[in-house]
């Protein structure tokens, strides 16, 4: 089997100004100089350009939360791939549920997006996940089969490889309520399948889990076969709990 870096985000949401973004990253980075994980931060925009610059010469990404899927145009409060890749901005987070919650996300506008960011070298960090009631009517599967197949419809079978997939059941974000590693496993191992199915290598593709990820409950998730590494919010904010959970990766 393909060996998949463990891959751990930080996913600030709307939280931290640039001072505050400037003093995380100086806490962080002597407690993760070590890992051999992949980590990436995901300020707020007004916080990119400080955290990129501080962590250079190190190994630490930064992604954006969002991005438009036009490279330019007349889309006032938007931001595009050109703008990200511009600031040295590796990743961008696509489809959480807080956009397609809150701010109409649609899987039609990712389907777009996806390809927009690969074209500017921008990973993709796609998050797919079912709510409370699909999980209850058993339809998790179905979601994020329709999900991925809308998502990715823009990509080749060998652009796929180039998209972390971050497992996110709306439930367990920010709830305190974090799915069981039996949960995550199975979600993960039928993403992968329906990656393989769309002609994927995926073998190679990281899939993340996130939903109330803590330093209490990450190691034994992260030990799940098909779960690469975590999308974490609120444990973060703080560079402590944070380097706990890349430790655990
Ligand atoms: C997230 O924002 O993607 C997330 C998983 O949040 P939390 O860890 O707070 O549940």
């Amino acid at each position: 089997m393909p060996s998949r870096t463990p891959y751990v985000a930080a996913n600030w949401k709307m939280h931290k100004t640039v001072a505050e973004a400037a003093e995380f990253v100086d806490a962080l980075l002597p407690r993760i100089a070590a890992t051999q994980s992949d980590v990436v931060i995901c300020p707020g925009f007004t916080a990119l350009a400080e955290v990129v610059e501080r962590r250079r010469g190190t190994a630490v990404k930064v992604a954006a939360q969002n991005m438009h899927e036009e490279e330019w145009g007349a889309f006032t409060g938007e931001v595009s791939a050109p703008m990200l890749a511009e600031l040295d901005v590796e990743a961008v987070i696509l489809g959480h549920s807080e956009r397609r919650q809150y701010f109409n996300e649609t899987d039609e506008a990712l389907a777009r997006k996806v390809p927009a960011a690969l074209a500017h070298d921008l990973e993709p960090i796609l998050c797919v996940g079912e709510s409370e009631a699909a999980r209850d009517a058993e339809e998790t599967d179905e979601v994020l089969e329709r999900q991925l197949q809308t998502d990715l419809g823009g990509l080749e079978p060998d652009q796929i490889a180039g998209v972390v997939v971050a497992y996110e059941p709306i439930w367990a974000i920010g709830t305190g309520r974090t799915a069981t590693p039996e949960q995550a496993q199975e979600a993960c191992a039928f993403i992968r399948d329906v990656l393989r199915a769309r002609g994927a290598a995926a073998g190679e593709v990281r899939i993340l889990y996130g939903g109330s990820v803590k330093p209490a409950n990450a190691a034994e998730i992260l030990s799940q076969p098909d779960v690469d590494g975590a999308l974490v919010g609120g444990a973060a904010l703080d560079p402590g709990e944070f380097a706990a959970i890349v430790d655990a990766a």
